[in-house]
């Protein structure tokens, strides 16, 4: 909790910033939170170029950072601090040298983004530091005030990796942009490799953690995938041949099999992509090729994703740091279900050893179990996808998708794993096209794997999606067509309208016995803004859509003094609008669940006039399309052009459609996978036990829930139509507070 003060009466706190080992995209975001919430916190803080290293040197390699030095280094790849790998300090003296550097300059809090080897580097140093510090003094290196002034040195560690391989968070810093940069390859592979009907094999990073293979196969739609947590058994060449000419013959054109580069088979082995090649072209009789995707998993702009969360950690960090108490240990700053979660360090990496220990061991349950229940669940979720099972529901039924409300990318990602799920289980697959009014009129068409082959990666709704308001008389033919084609179970893959339609449905059972079906509604709408869920299909997608639409827009801006007032959609819904803000470094933001109001305005204003005429160029303000009724995007930006004069002007950027557009995100992919599987799982069971419930799917606190469709009035507000809960505008002070600079009048931000 922060609260504001006019003054900070405390001594100056010195905190320092590091970057060490590999870097990784969206390293930036988080130097820029930590350095910004430190300064609003009333702190001094300091950057230390190349890692350990430059602690090591000293001298203008520890370098004190101010807000301005941290402007415009989101979008930036790599780590702007630089990164190193440091011998030296591995050894103890190298670490005395490092303590004096950092005690002699009153830092005594250290912000550490990297491995598990950087970490733990700090946290030894944190240990050694009371010992470090009287050595110091005996030697006459520092004075005994000095170390008197500084007894402790309190770690914040975040984790910057690719590989996601870290107990302790969800997600680790750069993760998520690296899938990005496999599945463009696995999308551009897979268009040659159906063009011509090939076999290829991918190997991806991931040491020692199979993550980015495992999204990326079920984000790439690919076959089969070798990781280090689940070494396969004798055999496992007969399995994943059996697994490649199953999916051809039923359609598929290419296929793919991705490799982790730690991956191992059960004696230990490691399995190369070159083996991989040479099993499938002895086996299938077929040429194979192999890309090694190597360091351009780590190129290219951070995703929203990896901006937004370095974001909340880097400022969750300096504020651990800045409220930590003494017996409080080294703390490692990470995400759990969307949250931002502190847990003990060193807890972590050795939790982490633990998986190595095990994986060397060849003890693979023990490390997948290390993992966690969202890895593990991911790995089932490729299982099912690369391992059919054999058939178990008694009674072949007929389950019908249809789409309702605005195109969200990931819509076909989800009817395709519906229809791949669904078949395996038995049931016959349908599609309705153009939503409920193509289901009164009769287009209901059979889904066989090869109609939604290819879809994972399809923008767009391949089924055609439309928002439909359902009168009485289309009620009738609804509940007619349902029956006339034998529909047994329904699952609606949309938006708000959707959900609205299926509880009137629900409602309608005692007039309309053939509603009475079991219902899954799958959230799927850009704006977010559906009940039961914290993340809907397509929002991830939209969200990066607007992240790099703004870049552009930054970049075009650089020559005047230019304020852009940007709207993004979202209905009612301000997600979009505080995401992208927060992961463009915005000045300001609009959105509903706040409004604007005059004085506002006129604050923003002044604070323009203050920026432009201060030497900085740029005022970047997101409204999103639904903030206010009155203070249109129109509306505000001809008042700021009225008031900028001649020091500067306005323009007025409406995203539009682009926000719907494009091929769904690595995580709306598995997102759709995951949501489809839950609903052919739910609807299986339905069918086979004779239940009828109309439910809400989701995704909360990480984990798949249900509600009752008959909740929907209790959990959206009648006049928004939007949640009444929603976990994100918490995040509203971390983006404000990021935006501009304590100001005499505005102060600094106290943390209690
Ligand atoms: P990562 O942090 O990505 O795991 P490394 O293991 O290479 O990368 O560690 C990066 C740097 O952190 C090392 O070069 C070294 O300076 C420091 N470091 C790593 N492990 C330790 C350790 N056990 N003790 C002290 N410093 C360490």
């Amino acid at each position: 909790m922060v609260t504001m003060a006019s003054q900070s009466p405390a001594p100056v706190r010195r905190i320092a910033v590091l970057t060490s080992g590999g870097d990784a995209q969206g390293m930036n975001a988080a130097v820029r939170a930590v350095v910004r919430a430190s300064i609003r916190f009333g702190a001094e803080v300091f950057g230390i170029h190349n890692g350990y290293q430059g602690a090591v040197d000293g001298g203008d390699q520890i370098r004190q950072l101010h807000w301005n030095d941290v402007s415009g280094i989101q979008h930036r790849g790599g780590t702007v601090i630089g990164t190193a790998r440091c011998a030296a300090f591995r050894e103890r003296d190298g670490r005395r040298v490092a303590a004096r550097n950092l005690a002699s300059r009153g830092i005594d809090r250290l912000v550490v983004i990297g491995g598990d080897g950087s970490l733990s580097g700090a946290d030894q140093l944190s240990r050694e530091w009371p010992e470090l510090l009287a050595e110091l003094v005996a030697s006459q290196e520092i004075s005994p005030e000095t170390a008197t002034a500084h007894p402790r040195l309190q770690i914040a560690g975040l984790v910057g990796s690719i590989d996601n391989d870290m107990v302790g968070t969800d997600m680790t810093i750069g993760a998520d942009s690296a899938l990005h940069r496999i599945v463009e390859a696995i999308d551009a592979i897979s268009s040659t490799a159906a063009s011509h009907q090939r076999t290829f094999v991918i190997e991806v990073m991931g040491r020692r953690c199979g993550y980015l293979a495992l999204a990326a196969a079920i984000a790439g739609g690919c076959d089969f995938a070798l990781i280090p947590e689940a070494p396969p058994g004798d055999g496992w060449q007969d399995e994943m041949c059996d697994s490649l000419r199953r999916a051809r013959s039923l359609g598929r054109r290419d296929s793919i099999v991705l490799v982790a580069e730690g991956a191992r088979d059960a004696s230990g082995t490691p399995i190369t992509a070159d083996q991989v090649r040479a099993e499938l072209e002895a086996r299938l009789g077929e040429q194979a090729r192999v890309t090694i995707l190597g360091h351009v998993q780590r190129g290219g702009i951070p995703s929203a994703f990896d901006r937004s969360m370095a974001t909340m950690m880097g400022y969750d960090a300096a504020s651990a740091l800045l409220s930590a108490r003494p017996e409080d240990g080294a703390q490692l700053i990470g995400v759990h279900r969307n949250r931002v979660r502190r847990t003990p360090l060193m807890r972590s990496v050795s939790d982490n050893r633990a998986i190595a220990a095990h994986l060397d061991a060849g003890d693979s349950a023990q490390a997948l179990k290390g993992r966690g229940e969202s890895y593990a669940q991911l790995f089932a979720l490729l299982r099912r996808l690369s391992h059919p099972r054999p058939t178990t529901d008694a009674v072949r039924r007929r389950i019908a998708i249809v789409h309702d409300g605005g195109l969200a990318p990931g819509m076909n990602a989800a009817v395709r794993a519906a229809v791949r799920l669904g078949r395996d289980r038995g049931h016959d697959m349908l599609g309705i096209e153009g939503g409920f009014a193509g289901l009164y009129a009769g287009r209901v068409r059979d889904l066989s794997l090869a109609d939604v082959d290819g879809w994972t990666s399809l923008g767009g709704a391949e089924l055609g999606t439309r928002r439909n308001r359902i009168d009485d008389d289309q009620m009738y033919a609804v509940a007619r067509a349902i029956e006339d084609h034998h529909i047994d179970g329904l699952i609606l893959v949309g938006g708000i309208a959707g959900y609205q339609t299926i509880h009137r449905l629900a409602a309608e059972r005692t007039r309309f016995p053939s509603l009475a079906i079991p219902i899954v509604c799958v959230p799927a709408t850009i704006d977010n803004n559906l009940p039961g869920t914290e993340l809907s299909i397509g929002s991830d997608t939209a969200l990066n859509t607007i992240v790099e639409s703004i870049d552009r827009i930054k970049q075009s801006a650089m020559a005047a003094n230019r304020c852009f007032v940007i709207e993004t959609m979202g209905r009612h819904c301000g997600y979009l609008a505080l995401m992208s803000a927060m992961s463009t470094g915005a000045e300001q933001v609009y959105f509903p669940e706040e409004g604007i109001t005059l004085t506002q305005l006129a604050t923003d204003v002044e604070r323009m006039r203050a920026r432009f005429t201060t030497g900085r160029s740029l005022f970047l303000v997101v409204r999103a399309e639904g903030a206010d009724e009155y203070y249109t995007t129109d509306a505000i930006s001809r008042v700021f052009e009225a008031e900028g004069g001649p020091l500067f002007d306005v323009r007025e950027v409406v995203l539009g459609h682009v926000q719907q557009g494009g091929n769904p995100s690595p995580f709306d992919r598995v997102l759709a996978t995951r949501l489809a599987a839950g609903a052919v799982d739910i609807l299986s069971s339905a069918l086979s036990d004779g239940g009828s419930d109309a439910v809400m799917i989701g995704l909360e606190r990480g984990a798949l829930t249900t509600h009752p469709i008959s909740d929907l009035p209790a959990l959206i507000d009648p006049a928004t139509h939007r949640p009444r809960d929603q976990w994100w505008v918490g995040l509203t002070s971390v983006a404000r507070d990021l935006a501009e600079p304590p100001t005499a009048t505005t102060g600094s931000t106290q943390i209690s």
